[in-house]
């Protein structure tokens, strides 16, 4: 029998110091003397750094990175558990035309207030993310079909009845769009082809005058060649597989939309 022992790290020899500023300089105060809990110190680091990694800094909430990880997480629940869960992508209207009116700043003040609004509506299992610009995602774990409309709802108008201070004396109101989907249960397939079916749905959104909900209910999906061998890979023979267009698809399709 072999014994192993672990050398123990000297932390001198590694460089910590730019790691230990960027984490004060975000607000990080609670790291023990390096000194005193060399392991906690390091450990302390590391949790810092991986909670930045994964946080939008203007918002605070999760950023895209942490968003595809959730994303791609979800994907698997669903197929295991078979419990619905639903992808929200949410742009906010016409935002450019207050950044161009009031200034980037007061525009960084809207985004903020409407991630708090945003985060506000949601349980603590579901995941807000800012996807990029002034568009957000939201992962609704075990959403059942019918409270989709009601949920995305419910974020619309909170959103819309915001009066958001961007300056003294100035408040400001926003509406946003909403496109959703929900995650096939049948069929495994990519967190893009997810993000990619709410997308189409925002662009609906967008289309049909914006400040509006659609949601796409397709529970059964077909899965493009490329999607296909992303997917499986070498396994991938051609023949008919789980995945691939399954009869009575487009009974099972239900586009709804819910108009304000
Ligand atoms: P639509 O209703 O079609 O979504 O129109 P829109 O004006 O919201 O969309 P568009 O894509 O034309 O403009 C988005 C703007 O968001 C442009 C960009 O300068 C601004 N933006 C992106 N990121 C930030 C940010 O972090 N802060 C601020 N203040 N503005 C941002
Ligand atoms: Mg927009
Ligand atoms: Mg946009």
């Amino acid at each position: 029998m072999t014994s192993h022992s672990i050398s123990p790290i000297d932390l001198r020899d590694l460089r910590l110091d730019d790691a230990r500023a960027l984490l004060e300089h975000g607000g990080a105060s609670d790291l023990p003397a390096p000194e005193a809990a060399p392991t906690a110190y390091l450990q302390g680091v590391i949790d810092g750094l991986c909670e930045l990694s994964l946080t939008d800094p203007l918002t605070g909430l999760a950023n895209r990175r942490h968003f595809r990880a959730v994303l791609a997480r979800e994907i698997e629940v669903v197929v295991r558990s078979g419990n619905p869960a639903l992808l929200l992508m949410l742009d906010i209207d016409r935002f450019k035309a207050i950044n161009d009116a009031h200034g980037h700043l007061a525009g960084d003040r809207v985004l903020q207030a409407a991630a708090r609004c945003l985060a506000a509506c949601v349980r603590p299992q579901d995941t807000v993310a800012r996807y990029g610009g002034e568009e957000f995602a939201i992962v609704l774990p075990d959403c059942q079909l019918n409270y989709g409309e009601a949920v995305a709802e419910r974020i619309r108008q909170a959103v819309a009845s915001l009066s958001i201070e961007v300056a003294p004396g100035l408040a400001l109101q926003i509406t946003l769009s909403v496109g959703g989907a929900f995650a096939p249960t049948k069929t495994r397939y990519t967190p893009d082809l997810w993000v990619e079916r709410a997308d189409n749905q925002l662009y609906q959104a967008k289309a049909q005058g914006r400040n509006r909900v659609y949601i796409d209910h397709q529970q059964v999906i077909s899965v493009s060649p490329e999607e296909k061998s992303l997917l499986f890979g070498a396994l991938s023979t051609g023949e008919p597989a789980w995945g691939e267009n399954i009869p009575g698809t487009e009974e099972n399709s239900a586009m709804q939309k819910v108009n304000p």
